[in-house]
C-alpha cells in the first residue's frame, strides 16, 4: 500500500439497507508495525456479510462508531456472536469507540444482562475529543442529530480523511472537514424534498461545507434507496465545483 490510507465503502445505503448495498460501513486501512492496520468505521445492517467480501472478520482491529442508530451500528451484534462463538474459541476484545452509551444499548439489542453483556468481546471506549487508534490520530466531534452523535477525523501520516457520520447543517462539521483530502459526507436528502430540521444534509448543503471546508475530494454516502441519485449529484453541483461522486458499495480509495 503506498498510499497512507486507503477507505474501502463495505455498505453506503442511508437509514436502511437498500437492494444493493447493506447499511453504513467503511474499512479504513493503513500500514502499522509491519503490517495493515484495519479500522471498521460504523457497522450498520447488513453490513457484517459485505464485510467479508473485503477482509477476514478476524483481522478487524478495531471499530468506531459515529451513532447509536441501527443503520451505524446494529450488526456489531451479529460480529459479536461471531467473535464469542467461533469455533477455534472465543477470540480477545478489541476496542469499539462510539457514544457513551455503547456498551448498554448493545447489550440490550441482544438481550444480555448488562454485565458482562458484550465486554468480553469488545472494549468499549466512549469517544474523547482525540484518540490514537493504532495508525490512526482520530478526532470526534458532536454534530447535529437528534442523537448523540460524532463526526470522525481520521489523520494518519500527512493524510486526513473526514467523515460526517449523521448530521443536520453545522459549522462544527466545516470545521472538522478543514482541509481534508478526502471528505466522505452523508447526502441524504434532496432538495426538492420537505425535511426536517437538525437530522440530515442535502446533496447542496454537503457541497456547501465542503465547498467552505476547503476539502480535495467530496464523497457522497448514505443515500437511502428511495432517492434518486442523480438528484443528489445535481443538487451538489449547485454548491460544490470540485471533483465528487456518489459512492458505491465495494469502491476503493487510496488517500
Ligand atoms: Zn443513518
Ligand atoms: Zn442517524
Amino acid at each position: 500500500m503506498t498510499a497512507a490510507m486507503r477507505l474501502t465503502v463495505v455498505g453506503c445505503a442511508g437509514s436502511f439497507p437498500g437492494p444493493d448495498s447493506p447499511a453504513s460501513c467503511y474499512l479504513l486501512q493503513a500500514p502499522h508495525e509491519g503490517r495493515t492496520y484495519s479500522l471498521l468505521i460504523d457497522l450498520g445492517n447488513g453490513a457484517l456479510g459485505y464485510l467479508q467480501r473485503h477482509t477476514d472478520l478476524e483481522a478487524v482491529d478495531s471499530v468506531a462508531l459515529s451513532h447509536l442508530h441501527v443503520d451505524h451500528c446494529i450488526d456489531l451484534c451479529s460480529f459479536y456472536v461471531f467473535r464469542k462463538y467461533h469455533p477455534a474459541g472465543p477470540m480477545a476484545p478489541i476496542p469499539v469507540y462510539g457514544p457513551a452509551e455503547t456498551a448498554a444499548r448493545l447489550a440490550s439489542a441482544y438481550d444480555l444482562p448488562l454485565a458482562p453483556g458484550m465486554s468480553e468481546e469488545f472494549d468499549f471506549r466512549p469517544w474523547k475529543p482525540t484518540q490514537q487508534v493504532g495508525p490512526f490520530e482520530i478526532t470526534a466531534v458532536r454534530v447535529d442529530h437528534p442523537v448523540e452523535a460524532y463526526a470522525l477525523r481520521v489523520s494518519a501520516g500527512s493524510r486526513t480523511f473526514v467523515y460526517s457520520g449523521d448530521t443536520g447543517p453545522t459549522d462544527l462539521l466545516v470545521e472538522v472537514a478543514r482541509d481534508a483530502d478526502v471528505f466522505l459526507c452523508e447526502a441524504s436528502f434532496v432538495e426538492s424534498g420537505d425535511n426536517p430540521p437538525n437530522v440530515h444534509l442535502t446533496g447542496a448543503q454537503a457541497g456547501d461545507h465542503a465547498t467552505r471546508a476547503g476539502v480535495g475530494r467530496l464523497l457522497l454516502t448514505h443515500l437511502p434507496a428511495w432517492t434518486d441519485r442523480s438528484e443528489v449529484e445535481a443538487d451538489t453541483k449547485t454548491t460544490f465545483d470540485g471533483s465528487f461522486e456518489v459512492v458505491q458499495p465495494g469502491a476503493t480509495y487510496d488517500i
